[in-house]
């Protein structure tokens, strides 16, 4: 059975940018999502911020299994709705994969809860990742190391979380370093955030970065049923406790009440 992945793309740099437009004819998003559907198993689709809902509808979250989101200029322009339900998808137990500048989306700092901020500089310099968990699945088939020639440079200190999981670190020819592949779970879902890919160099094409979100996809499937409502906070009426117990005290709440939110 195919993994299904919706491959998320802002979309306006490819459109207004005529070096981006040279870069990727077929824009990044539909860059990626070819190279996913050469690499077997996974079924890759396309959304874009113009869409109507930015193309992500209940329905197609429901039947994504993997998201992938690429934004940088129009952070501001997601709705904060179409926020929300991609939030509880990956609560619920879709898997999610944010590349590059995706580090400012809206659903990006929502599920971390953390500035997610960098320093930064567009020089073309060369990046050299180093892979720092050889048994990790987002590894597998990868050299030790391998170089981008021309690419944007993030460095350190990265303010996220500290993750479940480093797996790349990325130096950089001006002598940074920053931790470029790293993964969380976020209730059900599996996340995992991966550096490379600024929209004027062409890392997309670049067939190691194509195996490593190739990996990542297979890595942050989740094959069990998605949690259909798993934000619910039910009440438990002493009649419902498992263990017989008397009700003590005065309280506030009623039975099987919704509760304050
Ligand atoms: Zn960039």
């Amino acid at each position: 059975m195919s993994i299904r992945v919706t491959v998320w793309g802002e979309n306006v740099h490819e459109q207004k940018n005529k070096v981006v437009a040279q870069v990727y004819p077929d824009t990044m998003h539909g860059t990626i999502a070819a190279a996913l559907n050469r690499a077997g198993g996974i079924t890759a689709r396309t959304a874009t911020l113009q869409e109507p809902e930015h193309g992500l509808t209940p329905e197609t979250l429901a039947a994504t299994d993997v998201l992938i989101w690429w934004g940088h200029a129009a952070h501001g322009e997601v709705a904060d709705a179409v926020v929300d339900r991609v939030c509880e998808a990956v609560w619920g137990g879709m898997g999610m994969i944010f590349l590059h500048s995706a580090h400012f989306a809206k659903p990006f700092k929502r599920l971390m809860g953390a500035p997610c901020n960098l320093t930064w500089r567009e020089a073309g310099e060369r990046e050299r990742l180093w892979v720092t968990s050889r048994q990790h699945p987002i590894a597998a088939g990868l050299p030790d190391h391998f170089e981008l020639e021309h690419e944007e440079m993030y460095g350190e200190p990265f303010g996220v979380p500290e993750p479940l999981e480093t797996v790349f670190i990325s130096w950089f020819a001006g002598g940074e370093v920053f931790r470029s592949g790293l993964t969380y779970r976020r209730g059900a879902g599996n996340l995992f955030y991966f550096r490379p890919g600024h929209e004027t160099y062409p890392t997309y094409h670049d067939a190691n970065v194509q195996r490593v979100i190739a990996n990542a996809v297979r890595w942050a499937h989740n094959p069990a049923a998605r949690i259909a409502d798993p934000g619910a906070a039910p009440n438990r009426p002493v009649d419902a406790a498992l263990e017989p117990i008397t009700e003590r005290g005065p309280r506030l709440h009623h039975d099987g009440e919704e509760g304050y939110r």
